[in-house]
């Protein structure tokens, strides 16, 4: 690898009770993907560095779940504060382990403090239900309680924003947590627990450790963790599934993804074009929402085509840092390789090849240019398979009912978006199609911290999505409380089956 021998290199430390620590034992590297160069040593830590984080998660908890929900509230609102403050450096650290470019990167940073705004709002959100006189002089209410030690597992290209849906989530229902953030992307992480300590988190209540599919199995088989959330790539997440639930455990895995556009001829085409560029080439293609698949409807293909060639030529590539770039490098030089695969098998396979950016557009780092393919048919390769790269494949239908269908048979279902004018068939488009997240004209629907985010069939296993309500169910479990106290009107329990009509 391109590693400088004099170089001394930092190591990224793993946080357990409320410490940095650099264990010993097996270390990967970190890579600055505009330079291809090593720039951070990461540990891998096995089952005693998961069982020492465990073990400070489960001694922390007695105290954080009965700690008054006002006061988790306000650390919260502390660290909302340092978040915002430290923001551009969050930001910088993603550009630099992951590619990124600087705003994209300030963008997914500001979404996830907009979870942790919207975990201020726990004491609202904690409400249980109560219902006087169920019987007479009976009553009956509801309490959440936390679940207990969770932990969550994260893939590399949402370094922060992926955490942050979960942890502050966890962590304000009075849960404890164990990150382990991916081994590609992994400092944003220690950046944020630091922050966290600072607003006046007990030690213990947030770990992260690091480390690969060694500490990802030690997590999940761990007997003082209740609960799993992850969020990665679909063969992953049914690992997780299945893991998890054969043992009781509580889980949510977000899987991949292969999201489609609609776009009808009566659409504002240059409008939808534009909307679909910084869908389909944004982050280098490497987002779970990511527009991969357009299916143009009747006369909408052709114009639509030409505009995205000329769109997509237009990109400026180059070192996610510097000013006026519009797309930075994939992640890692294996997975630009695997990228690059897939444009060859495409041409190999018949795709017509409207752009091909398979030829590096610079010496260093692990760029690829833009990628835009016409004619590809529902059997292909580059269509079944998640690329997660800057390669855009157009279909042609001729109705929209054959676009609903053909959206509807992907196994993927993540997002999914429609341009038109019409009301009529976009109210049929979002009634019809079956997937968690529609856009009518917005072509990345990531909703809002305060709803639910999360696909369905194989780009989500479990119930349960991620932030707003549904974060909260999955990060406590409800308990049904019926009262009666004694009283010279209320007669005596028997044997038969209580009935409080
Ligand atoms: P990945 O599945 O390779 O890795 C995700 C996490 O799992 C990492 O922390 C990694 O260390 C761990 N891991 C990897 N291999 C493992 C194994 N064999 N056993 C146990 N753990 C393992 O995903 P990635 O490449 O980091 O991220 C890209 C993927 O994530 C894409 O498929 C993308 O669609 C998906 N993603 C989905 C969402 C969503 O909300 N549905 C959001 C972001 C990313």
């Amino acid at each position: 690898m391109n590693k400088p021998a004099e170089l001394k290199l930092d190591t990224v430390p793993v946080w357990i009770g409320g410490k940095a620590v650099v264990p010993e034992g097996r270390m990967g590297e970190v890579f600055n993907p505009a330079t291809g160069q090593v720039t951070k040593r990461v540990p891998f830590c096995g089952d005693e560095v998961i069982d020492a984080a465990a073990q400070a998660a489960a001694a922390a908890l007695p105290e954080w779940r009965d700690a008054s929900i006002l006061r988790r509230a306000r650390v919260m609102q502390r660290f909302l504060v340092l978040l915002q403050k430290h923001q551009g450096e969050i930001a910088a650290l993603i550009t630099q382990e992951h590619g990124k470019t600087l705003p994209d990167a300030m963008g997914s940073v500001q979404r996830g403090i907009e979870v942790v705004e919207f975990a201020c709002g726990i004491p609202q959100l904690l409400k249980g239900e109560y219902s006087e006189n169920v019987g007479t002089a009976v009553d009956t209410h509801t309490v959440r309680q936390p679940v207990g030690v969770c932990a969550g597992i994260t893939p590399f290209n949402f370094p922060a924003m992926v955490p942050l849906w979960m942890f502050p989530m966890a962590i304000a229902c009075g849960n404890t947590f164990i990150l382990k953030p991916s081994e590609k992307v992994p400092s944003a992480s220690i950046r944020m627990a630091e922050l966290f300590k600072e607003a006046g988190l007990p030690d213990g209540v947030f770990n992260v450790v690091h480390g690969d599919k060694a500490a990802v199995d030690a997590l999940l088989k761990h007997p003082l963790i209740s609960a799993i959330s992850f969020v990665g790539s679909t063969p992953i997440a049914k690992y997780i599934y299945e893991t998890c639930a054969k043992q009781g455990k509580r889980v949510q895995a977000l899987g991949g993804a292969k999201n489609h556009a609609v776009v009808l001829p009566d659409a504002d085409l240059e409008f939808a074009a534009d909307a679909l560029i910084g869908a389909a080439y944004g982050s280098a293609g490497e987002r779970c929402m990511a527009i991969s698949a357009v299916v143009a409807v009747g006369g909408a293909a052709d114009p639509l085509i030409a505009l995205l060639k000329k769109k997509a030529q237009a990109i400026k590539i180059g070192p996610g840092d510097r000013d006026g770039v519009e797309m930075g490098p994939l992640v890692s030089a294996q997975h630009r390789d695997k990228v690059a695969s897939f444009i060859a098998q495409g041409k190999k396979e018949g795709a017509k090849a409207v752009l091909d950016g398979s030829t590096p557009p610079m010496k260093e780092g692990y760029f690829l240019g833009t990628t835009l393919f016409d004619d590809v048919k529902p059997g292909m390769e580059i269509y079944k398979n998640e690329i997660f790269g800057p390669v855009l494949s157009v279909l042609r239908v001729k109705t929209l009912d054959e676009a609903i269908a053909l959206v509807n048979s992907s196994p993927y279902a993540n997002g999914t978006a429609i341009f038109t004018e019409s009301g009529g068939a976009a109210r049929r488009f979002e009634n019809e199609v079956q997937v968690g997240m529609v856009g009518i004209n917005v072509p990345i629907p990531v909703p809002v911290a305060f709803y639910s985010f999360g696909g369905w069939k194989n780009s989500l296993f479990g119930d349960l999505h991620v932030h707003g309500m549904e974060g909260v169910k999955f990060y406590t479990r409800t308990k049904v409380i019926t009262t009666r106290w004694p009283h010279q009107d209320t007669p005596a329990a028997g044997l038969n089956m209580p009935t409080l009509g």
